[in-house]
């Protein structure tokens, strides 16, 4: 019998059983920033522990930098704090800082990728959730808390249980005008958002064939909201052309022995799996979420279900949804007033994203609602550069856009770019969650950007196929 990927890099990464039951699993790759690694330190300083593996261990920041400029000090008193606290630690251990000064800093899920560092077979770990994103390159990664990054900082190890493994096959092709955030999001309404709970989910099928390593980054970025621990796609070509020349990709022999030992991860062909999941692309219409959790979605041409077409566990989640929301059961998606569009975070905010909406609004002549506050912030200091080199920018701030400086901005706002009182946010980032956009009664509506951008023209949730004419023949 054939192993999984998932199999395969677990059991390679395998240190030992601990007397707990659990497994002891070197981690390939260290990724931190400025949130959840001040703690980490002191706690390490404590213990009188250096970091083990500096060299395995990348620094970036992200969550709490301005979009508006970058200068220093920053106005916020705290996140300055958080940066020189990240300085300081870096430079203490030698650990290579990805810094605004050098031109390399942005979201800790943009800039491991666009640096080569993530490559397929590693175990890669970080203090955030979303470090399935990784995935998409065939590696096992996943999010750790605070104590665990403290953990791998000191032994570059985690005890970690083995997981289940779902494969999701989605077959086909997309329609014009349905992107992987549709996917990911259409995955995680069928699923559900606990439905991936003890496992780790391989997905495969000619959709996922197709897609770009971005959007494949866009797919493994949401497993987590899917409830699954990390999410991978297996390695192929299009893995292999992406990470060739990246900064810190191997080089001359080691690329050759890194491509063999690549290829020798891929799930086998007669591997087992705890279950396996087929999807129709052709099934999948751009999605809109409207609740108050990623599973709470439609496509963009249906309603907000009533509560009696939802599964009876389900209700008290849906009556919570539409209080919050204020929106009605059976009122359509489409026309929802929105206040606010963000097309940036780690799931959507790569220079492929953007290229997709310009293709869209480009020479068009058309331009924000007056009363929509459209943002659109790159992924990273380099996306952002290349943006600015290709005249993006230019077209962006002629359709009303503001074009901000790289950061994790409103998809969580811990700095200056919030949502104020109950204002709505057609937004391209991962989690819709109460207040998670900076005001305690802010709603988030999830789509992918080419959706966020028709929202931020039409003033309110539209089909961005009909708006953009995508498809027409
Ligand atoms: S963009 Fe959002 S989800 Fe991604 S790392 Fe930043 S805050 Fe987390």
């Amino acid at each position: 019998m054939g192993k999984t990927l998932y199999e395969k890099v677990f059991d390679a990464h395998t240190v030992a059983r601990l007397p707990s039951g659990q497994l002891q699993l070197l981690m390939g790759l260290h990724l931190i920033h400025e949130v959840t690694s001040p703690q980490a330190f002191s706690m390490l300083e404590h213990l009188g522990l250096p970091v083990l593996f500096p060299e395995r261990t990348f620094a970036t920041v992200d969550h709490i930098i301005p979009t508006k400029s970058q200068l220093r000090p920053f106005s916020d008193s705290l996140a300055e704090e958080m940066m020189t606290a990240l300085e300081r630690n870096v430079k203490k251990h030698g650990i290579r800082f990805f810094s605004t000064e050098k031109g390399e800093q942005g979201i800790v899920h943009v800039v491991g990728p666009e640096m080569g560092l993530t490559q397929p077979g590693m175990t890669i770990c970080c203090g955030d959730s979303h470090t399935s994103t990784h995935g998409a390159f065939g590696a096992i990664a996943f999010g750790i808390g605070t104590s665990q990054v403290r953990d791998v900082l000191a032994t570059q190890t985690l005890a970690m249980d083995k997981l289940k493994v779902r494969r999701i096959e989605v077959s086909g092709k997309l329609a014009p005008g349905v992107y992987a955030k549709d996917v990911t999001l259409h995955v995680i309404n069928v699923l559900g958002v606990n439905g991936g709970v003890g496992y780790a989910y391989e997905y495969g099928g000619d959709v996922l064939d197709a897609m770009s390593m971005d959007e494949r980054m866009t797919v493994c970025n949401m497993s987590i909201e899917g409830g699954a621990r990390c999410g991978y796609v297996n390695p192929d070509e299009t893995t292999y052309a992406y990470l060739k020349g990246r900064a810190l990709s191997p080089k001359g022999e080691a690329w050759e022995r890194a491509v063999a030992y690549w290829k020798s991860v891929r799930s086998d062909p007669d591997a087992a799996y705890d279950d396996v999941v087929k999807i129709r692309g052709e099934d999948i219409e751009p999605v809109v979420t409207w609740g108050i959790n990623p599973g709470q979605s439609v496509g963009v041409n249906g309603s907000v279900p009533r509560a009696n077409d939802v599964p009876e566990n389900e209700r008290g989640a849906a009556e919570e949804a539409y209080a919050y929301m204020s929106l009605e059961p059976g009122q359509k998606i489409r026309g929802t007033k929105i206040d606010v569009a963000f097309i940036g975070s780690c799931t959507n905010g790569r220079l492929s994203d953007f290229e997709e909406v310009l293709g869209l609004i480009r020479g068009k002549g058309l331009k924000v609602k007056p009363h929509v506050r459209a943002l659109v912030v790159p992924g990273s200091q380099a996306v952002r550069r290349a943006m600015i080199e290709k005249g993006y920018d230019r077209v962006f701030t002629e359709a009303g856009f503001e074009f901000r400086e790289a950061g994790c901005s409103m998809c969580l706002a811990m700095n200056p770019d919030k949502l104020a009182g109950r204002e709505v946010c057609a937004s391209s980032s991962n989690r819709n969650f109460k207040g998670r956009q900076g005001s305690p009664t802010g709603r988030t509506l999830l789509m992918s950007p080419a959706m966020v951008a028709a929202a931020a023209i039409a003033g309110e949730v539209t089909d961005a196929r009909e708006l953009f004419g995508i498809g027409a023949a």
